[in-house]
């Protein structure tokens, strides 16, 4: 599932390697890169506008980061936008205060519902709850059946209609489910409902009926994501049918294009919880937007660096750094030493510089960058006094043959620091002139 979404995105974003600064040519390509590999992938079309408008918005207006070069910050917008696609944060279930808490199943025939009561009773009871799953698709014959079978194999106990006495109310077997539970202490009621092969007026009505019955705490919609547009508009249909609280994909094991079932968090405004990966009890899990998206980009371990990048510069550095620019002090070697200390976090995770979208001229600077040095300067400029540190002018030879023998060093490594200082020192004024931000100046090596 969306591994051709995948490779067109990241094929997208090798292109934007190297690139220092994107023009808005470069930006528009990218964007109609982005948009027709959403469309291939069957993203519904009002949900890849304004994915591509706002990922364009974004690129364009000049979210600085010192940490990231112009591609990485694309990598990292697509990403947030799709996570908000995908329904922003992790939505968990919600319980009820007092017990039972009540979860209706709602979706087409063959959806993936029935298995999806078994997957959620074994996943609930895993987690010490103790819940009943309750048999109301009267529809499809062997629904009753299939659930008592797929709640043995789960561990967890099933309610079902009695047998004989023709076809029951299935709005009165929910209603008598919870109150079952409710005397048994069943702390959580998934109820099954039944769906049929098209939306109809009748089953939405019966499912609207059920929902008036048992007051579920949660309404969720299982889509099969292998049904492609469809999906979107049944989402639509059971939205405003039985106004759903969140959404199921199912099927995701498939290799089918699954772009659909990325549109229908966007289309309801319902975020997808839950996914269902095979026919297994265990295929199933929670679903988490960002932890997707980055599957869906290809890129988890871009990511992480990005992220890493970020926390090593953005907190400690760029802002601080740049605040005190712009009030116009001076970058002394204290903020170097913090610098290199940055450097420290990227250089362990060197390895994967590989994949890097774009880090051009500092990959190779850093593919050749050994760590020990950041440990060689952290020891000279730590056998400097903090006045020494604010104004390195003051260092004449004698205070220089000091530092030289607290570091452990010789006093040519210390006149190379202070050079390389100096470069950088130039280097920050020069970015305050013209207003940029500080990056990653003067590296070692
Ligand atoms: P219901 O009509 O909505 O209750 O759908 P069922 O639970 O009976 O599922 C319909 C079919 O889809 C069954 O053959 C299931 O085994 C299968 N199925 C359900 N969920 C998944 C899934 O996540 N992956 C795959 N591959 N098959 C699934």
């Amino acid at each position: 599932m969306f591994s051709s979404l995948s490779d067109r995105l990241s094929a997208t974003f090798k292109g934007l390697r190297g690139k220092g600064r994107l023009s808005e040519a470069d930006v528009d390509a990218t964007v109609r890169e982005i948009r027709r590999a959403l469309l291939d992938a069957d993203v519904a079309l009002p949900v890849v506008r304004q994915f591509a408008a706002v990922v364009r918005e974004r690129a364009l207006s000049s979210e600085v980061s010192g940490a990231l070069n112009p591609a990485q910050q694309v990598v990292k917008i697509v990403h947030e936008e799709l996570v908000g696609v995908l329904g922003g944060e992790t939505r968990r279930l919600r319980f009820a205060k007092t017990p039972p808490t009540v979860i209706m199943l709602a979706g087409l025939q063959g959806a993936g519902k029935t298995t999806l009561a078994g997957k959620l009773g074994r996943w609930l009871r895993d987690q010490g709850h103790t819940p009943l799953l309750v048999a109301a698709d009267l529809q499809r014959p062997n629904a009753v059946t299939q659930l008592q079978v797929v709640g043995e194999r789960a561990g967890v106990a099933v309610f079902a209609p009695e047998p004989g006495n023709g076809v029951g109310d299935p709005v009165d077997v929910a209603r008598r489910g919870v109150a079952s539970a409710r005397e048994r202490h069943h702390d959580v009621v998934v109820v099954d409902t039944a769906g049929r092969l098209g939306v109809d007026a009748e089953m939405m009505q019966q499912a609207a009926d059920i929902r008036s019955a048992t007051s579920p705490d949660e309404v969720l919609f299982v889509v099969d994501a292998m049904i492609g547009q469809d999906a979107v508009t049944t989402a639509q249909a059971f939205l405003e049918g039985v106004e759903l609280t969140g959404v199921v994909l199912s099927k995701l094991d498939g290799d089918a294009r699954g772009g659909a079932a990325l549109s229908v968090a966007s289309v309801t405004g319902r975020p997808v919880m839950f996914a269902s990966t095979g026919e297994g009890l265990a295929d199933f899990e929670v679903f988490h937007p960002d932890r997707m998206a980055s599957r869906i980009l290809d890129m988890g371990d871009v990511l992480t660096l990005i992220e890493q990048a970020e926390k090593a510069f953005d907190a400690e550095t760029s802002q601080d750094l740049a605040q005190r620019f712009a009030s116009g002090e001076d970058f002394t070697l204290d903020d170097f030493l913090v610098q290199m200390q940055g450097l420290r976090n990227m250089g362990s995770i060197k390895k994967m510089l590989g994949m890097l979208p774009g880090m051009g001229e500092l990959r190779e600077q850093l593919e050749s960058f050994d760590e020990r040095e950041i440990d060689r300067i952290e020891a000279i400029v730590r056998s400097m006094t903090p006045a020494e540190r604010r104004a390195p002018k003051i260092l004449n030879g004698s205070r220089r043959a000091r530092i030289a023998r607290g570091s452990g060093r010789t006093v040519t490594d210390v006149n190379q620091l202070l050079d390389r200082f100096a470069d950088a020192q130039t280097m920050m004024r020069s970015m305050r002139k013209g207003g940029g931000m500080p990056g990653m100046g003067g590296l070692p090596g």
